[in-house]
């Protein structure tokens, strides 16, 4: 008989009666998880590591496959946990490699993920920190979805395994991975889910979870300038800027955000950005629509507003999605203002669309799902009390 088990120490709410789904929790709550089913305070440290590598480092879905574990342990765990995925509704796979998921948080409540090979050190996968937006960008798919709800930080992080899974990544060496970087791009605004936001990248680094090194993991924020300096604070993570103008009056109206928060508050906030420098630049993404923010004069006032602020900057040409209102700039546009920035000695890679084909490009992302009205759920409530009855 094991003694880690003492099972007077269980708390009523140990016993629950759906069972808890631990793939996507962080350390803390696994600890917290097992010293309520009656691990020994002692030993809830190291068995809590032991479960995280299994669910991390070995993708493992079965408490069985946890054989450094005891096996009434095992049974214990089985009983009331899983280790489960969010559903996946759709994945998709474009010519080019990129990889497409959209995964089912919920009764509608639906987010995309996409994977792109070749980003970093060999891939990157942009994850969704909200379902819908609140922004209203307006060159930016999501940005027509209405914010149905922020994920967990389960739920981001539960994007990574998913990849992981597709990807045949379990277990994992540390040299040859596929999925080597995160990027914080893709459905939502991160900063308005910070605390989710941290707590996934604090499991998403963390050595006994996927073990992503902070420089490997960026997130990116349309400029809610409050809470710059705290997400460096908080994460240590690298920082992009969806810039996309350099002058308030166009930035007002293509990131409305900026009426809020304009540039010379992002840029105050950008500079408290702890730890930049040149080992550490900013990435600032400028979407490029012809004729709207594509002149030479906004290039160099582009170099000008970023007076010593280590930056590069990624040039995105639009991705165009239904009923998009812009088009994108001409390349040889494109090129030529790559070629201003690069004379001012700023790194100014054009982003190659990745993608297209499978609505998987920048800015393309998007889902059905809608926020239930109150009167909706109501409605929804009254229905099944009357099947109920019936
Ligand atoms: N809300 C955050 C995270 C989203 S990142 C942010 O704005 O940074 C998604 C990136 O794709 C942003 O830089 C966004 O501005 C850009 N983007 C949005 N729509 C696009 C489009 N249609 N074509 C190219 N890039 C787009």
């Amino acid at each position: 008989m094991s003694t880690e088990l003492d099972l007077s120490r269980r708390s009523a709410s140990a016993a629950p009666a759906t069972p808890v789904n631990l793939a996507g929790l962080g350390i803390e709550r696994l600890r917290t998880r097992l010293a309520e089913i009656g691990i020994e305070p002692r030993k809830v440290k190291m068995r809590a590591n032991q479960v995280s590598r299994w669910i991390y480092h070995y993708g493992v879905t079965n408490f069985d496959e946890m054989t450094d574990i005891a096996k009434d342990m095992r049974a214990k765990l089985a009983a009331d946990h899983v280790l489960e995925r969010p559903q996946i509704v759709e994945h998709k796979v474009s010519v080019d490699g990129t990889q497409k998921w959209l995964t089912r948080y919920g009764p509608n409540v639906e987010g995309e993920s996409v994977y792109i090979p070749d980003v970093g050190k060999s891939g990157a996968l942009c994850v969704s920190s909200q379902v819908g937006c609140t922004l209203n960008c307006t060159f930016c798919h999501t940005g027509t979805q209405k914010l149905v709800r922020n994920l967990t930080a389960q739920e981001i992080v539960s994007q990574v395994l998913i990849a992981r899974d597709a990807l045949g990544e379990w277990p994992t060496s540390n040299e040859d991975r596929k999925l080597t970087n995160i990027v914080f791009m893709g459905m939502g605004e991160p900063l308005y889910n910070l605390d989710n936001v941290v707590e996934a990248i604090d499991t998403l680094n963390d050595p006994e979870g996927l073990s992503i090194g902070r420089r490997r993991i960026t997130v990116s924020t349309a400029g809610v300038a409050p809470k710059i300096p705290e997400l460096g604070a908080r994460t240590n993570a690298m920082l992009a800027i969806s810039l996309h103008a350099v002058r308030d009056d166009l930035r007002n109206e293509i990131v409305p955000i900026n009426k809020k928060y304009d540039l010379k508050t992002l840029f105050e906030a950008i500079r408290a950005y702890p730890e930049i420098g040149n080992s550490r630049r900013v990435t600032f993404e400028y979407v490029m629509l012809k004729g709207v923010n594509d002149s030479m004069a906004e290039a160099r006032d582009l170099v000008r507003l970023l007076k010593g602020v280590p930056a590069k900057i990624n040039l995105i040409p639009f991705n165009p999605w239904p009923g998009s209102p812009y088009k994108c700039s001409d390349w040889e546009t494109i090129e030529t203002f790559a070629e201003v920035l690069n004379r001012a000695g700023y790194a100014s890679p054009i982003r190659t669309p990745r993608g297209r084909d499978i609505f998987a490009a920048c800015g393309q992302l998007r889902s059905e799902s809608v926020k239930e009205r109150a009167s909706d759920k109501l409605k929804a409530r009254l229905a099944q009390s009357e099947s109920a009855a019936e």
